[in-house]
């Protein structure tokens, strides 16, 4: 039997995964001989030996590959029998093309294992990782990934710590943050004087602190998150004033599953993704015997749930401290109100000492931001709504390859950007709320280093078609620095075509965007769109009906003013007047001023937002007047729709079509007595109407049958989920959002791709 030698190319999420030390042992396992080299964008290996074996590790290659590592392409190619002494992996080597870094992974089961395992060389390390587990985009500077090319290169390996990453049949070969409690990154205490001295160990601080109801700053993977007890009243309500968030919801981070299990209905599917290598925030269904206290997230059914993923979470559960410990702990990120998460000790001590009594730090910087990802699920598969940690920055693929490079600058609430090229389109974690100046330099700084680690140097330049977002100033900015065209993208438009990248779609759709709000091509605010739409242009068709509100700003948080708006444009100003004070939406003086601005149409916009729609009905129906964060109010309404529904109610819709008499009409049947529960959901099932509708004539007029559904609306399970039901049935075919918020968090993706499509 003659040997052959092959040179085989695997290309995919190949790097920091465990992957050469696999294709080592794999060789050995194979008694094949070569070596196995980093490319960056791809992992090139020589292979050498019988035949037969050749083709047993060709197939192992794909079957048994680490678990976190996504194998898109291998190719292989015969090479002339070369002399080799065993089988080697090689220095990486830096070549052009595309990279695909891991994202963070959360902490494997056999470092948890030995975290607590007292005989364990690393016994309550905070900073245990293996090839399988640990930080990768948060902590890596340049691809290709290798320790130099990371935060830890400033750690140099203690000799046992080098002895595992050089020895093949460990399990710490090749693991670039590898380090123990000889040679790796310190805790530290920030701030407090008593805490600091050297004999209290900061971990065994921080539990004592959170068991007497104080709150902590903790360092994790991706930033700082501010925790305390979540069974704890006082403290909860305490973190909600210091952080001046009255009622948006926090999420919990359960010690483990059985926690998880006692605070909300957990079932397999959902068990899965909470456990999964990527740890995200799940939004489950509470259960009413729970321990998390109602200001978790209060006058809310689900409550967000994760497990530990970072083994300093672990340590603050679980350390042997010989004291009880809470197994529920709130997590929130650790910022001001809009501001990017905090990373370094530094920041977190000037922004972040005013709302906590501790500050844990540590000093392996974290070159990425990356808050935690949060997700619900929808008929059992995940329904994205914050996309960042574990999650960027995979690539979406994309339906054409293109040879330019693209960069769109997203939104400006929930704001994440995309870098595009070929086929490949890179959604960045999140970044935050561009309102403030911070935020647009952790944008800045975030793309920067996004771009140098892919290696993508943008030709164009995409951003929204809003004249006053930052989003738009800055890309602004850009292109005049750099001499680089630029691409305004209608922001329901880049809704659609995300959803129609996420799915693989060419061609043209029917795009609904049902949203909060955006600039649309006539300068007026848009949110309830039905769009003809490709990646090279699209038509308004039609719109949800427009009205005209007042107060800029404070009229997406507070509902009653586009409920008056809407009132106004189909009963008369009188007649509004009489609903307002039956239903008590506002006092007399705000609704002269309301009025008086609509009339004179001062500071007043006229709009088609269907997220101010469900504003005005929860506002008529008496569930939220005000809202003290995006999306309160049609949480309320869903709420109550979903109630009615568990409690037995019928499915019931409203007679009327046009969205203002929608509104009109459900101050009618208030003010006769009929049930909120039963109000909110004829809501949604018209409204559900309502898109149906507008499908069927935007397919008569255009022949089209494939639906796209995008917006911020749509993370509104209810609606999606009668909304999907009609259309099917009516012989349509419906795209949503599954891995790609459907929000503004999902818009640059749609931007990037439009962009990409035209190059
Ligand atoms: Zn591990
Ligand atoms: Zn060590
Ligand atoms: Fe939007």
């Amino acid at each position: 039997m003659t040997d052959k030698r092959l040179k085989v190319r695997v290309f995919g999420v190949v790097q920091g995964v465990g992957f050469r030390p696999f294709v080592h042992n794999l060789a050995q396992k194979h008694g094949l001989v070569g070596n196995v080299c980093n490319k960056g964008p791809f992992v090139d290996i020589e292979i050498q030996g019988g035949e037969q074996k050749l083709a047993a590790f060709l197939r192992s290659l794909r079957k048994e590959a680490p678990a976190r590592s996504i194998i898109r392409q291998i190719d292989t190619q015969e090479l002339p029998i070369a002399q080799y002494n065993g089988f080697a992996i090689l220095q990486s080597e830096n070549t052009g093309g595309e990279v695909f870094p891991s994202p963070d992974i959360g902490i494997c089961d056999d470092c948890k294992r030995e975290l607590f395992d007292k005989n364990d060389r690393r016994y309550l390390h905070p900073f245990i990782n293996c090839t399988a587990c640990g930080p990768r985009l948060t902590i890596l500077d340049e691809m290709p990934y290798d320790r130099a090319r990371t935060s830890m290169g400033r750690f140099p390996m203690c000799k046992t710590c080098e002895k595992e990453y050089t020895s093949p049949e460990n399990r710490r070969y090749h693991a670039q943050p590898v380090c123990c409690n000889d040679c790796g990154p310190q805790l530290e205490v920030i701030g407090n004087e008593s805490c600091r001295c050297a004999d209290i160990n900061p971990i065994i601080a921080v539990r004592s602190v959170i068991r007497n109801g104080g709150i902590a700053a903790v360092k994790g993977i991706g930033g700082f998150h501010l925790c305390c007890d979540a069974r704890n009243t006082q403290a909860v309500s305490r973190l909600r004033m210091l952080k001046g968030r009255p009622a948006k919801p926090f999420a919990v981070m359960v010690r483990d599953i059985d926690a998880a299990k006692r605070e909300c209905y957990v079932d397999a599917i959902a068990e899965k993704h909470l456990d999964s290598p990527e740890k995200p925030i799940l939004l489950l269904e509470k259960r009413c015997n729970g321990l998390v206290c109602e200001q978790t997230a209060p006058e809310n059914p689900n409550l967000g749930l994760m497990l530990p993923y970072a083994p300093v979470q672990l340590l603050i559960f679980n350390y042997p401290d010989g004291e009880g410990f809470t197994d529920c702990l709130v997590m929130t990120s650790g910022n001001r109100g809009g501001e990017p998460i905090c990373k370094d000790g530094n920041e977190a001590a000037i922004k972040l000492s005013s709302m906590c009594d501790i500050i844990l730090s540590n000093n392996r910087e974290i070159r990425m931001r990356a808050d935690d990802s949060v997700m619900s699920l929808y008929k059992g598969k995940p329904y994205m709504l914050r996309r960042s940690r574990g999650y960027s920055p995979l690539p979406v693929t994309f339906v054409k390859k293109s040879s330019s490079a693209v960069f769109a600058v997203g939104g400006e609430l929930k704001n994440a950007f995309c870098l595009g090229r070929g086929d490949k389109l890179y959604l960045s974690a999140h970044i935050g709320d561009l309102s403030g100046v911070s935020s647009v330099e952790t944008l800045d700084d975030t793309y920067k280093r996004f771009k140098k680690l892919l290696r993508i140097e943008p030709e164009v330049l995409v951003c929204d078609l809003h004249p006053r977002y930052n989003s738009t100033a800055y890309a602004k900015m850009l292109a005049n620095e750099q001499g680089l065209p630029i691409l305004q993208v209608q922001h329901h438009y880049a809704h659609v075509a995300a959803c129609m990248a996420e799915n693989n779609l060419d061609g043209e759709v029917i795009g609904v965007a049902f949203d909060g709000t955006g600039y649309g091509t006539d300068g007026t605010i848009w949110g309830g769109e039905f769009l003809r739409a490709s990646y090279d242009g699209f038509e308004r068709i039609s719109s949800v009906a427009p009205f005209a509100f007042a107060g800029g700003d404070a009229a997406s948080r507070e509902g009653w003013r586009p409920a008056i708006g809407q009132l106004a444009a189909v009963c008369g100003f009188e007649k509004t007047k009489e609903f307002s004070q039956a239903l008590s939406l506002c006092s007399g003086e705000q609704f002269a001023a309301q009025t008086g601005l609509i009339k004179s149409v001062f500071n007043c916009v006229t709009s088609t937002s269907v997220g101010r729609l469900f504003d005005a009905a929860s506002a008529i129906l008496g569930l939220k007047r005000v809202s003290t964060y995006e999306g309160e109010a049609a949480l309320a309404l869903e709420t109550a729709a979903e109630r009615y529904l568990a409690d037995g109610g019928n499915h019931c819709t409203l007679p009327e079509t046009n969205t203002n008499d929608i509104i009109k009409s459900l101050a009618m049947k208030v003010l006769d007595g009929e049930q909120s529960g039963k109000l909110a959901y004829a809501f949604h099932a018209t409204l559900a109407q309502v898109v149906l509708r507008g499908c069927e004539e935007s397919r008569r007029r255009t022949g089209l049958s494939r639906v796209a559904l995008s917006g911020g609306v749509f993370a509104n399970r209810l609606l999606l989920q009668l909304c999907e039901k009609n259309l099917t049935a009516a012989g349509f075919k419906v795209f949503r959002h599954s891995l790609v918020p459907c929000n503004d968090g999902g818009i640059a993706l749609g931007q990037a791709a439009i962009a990409l499509y035209r190059k």
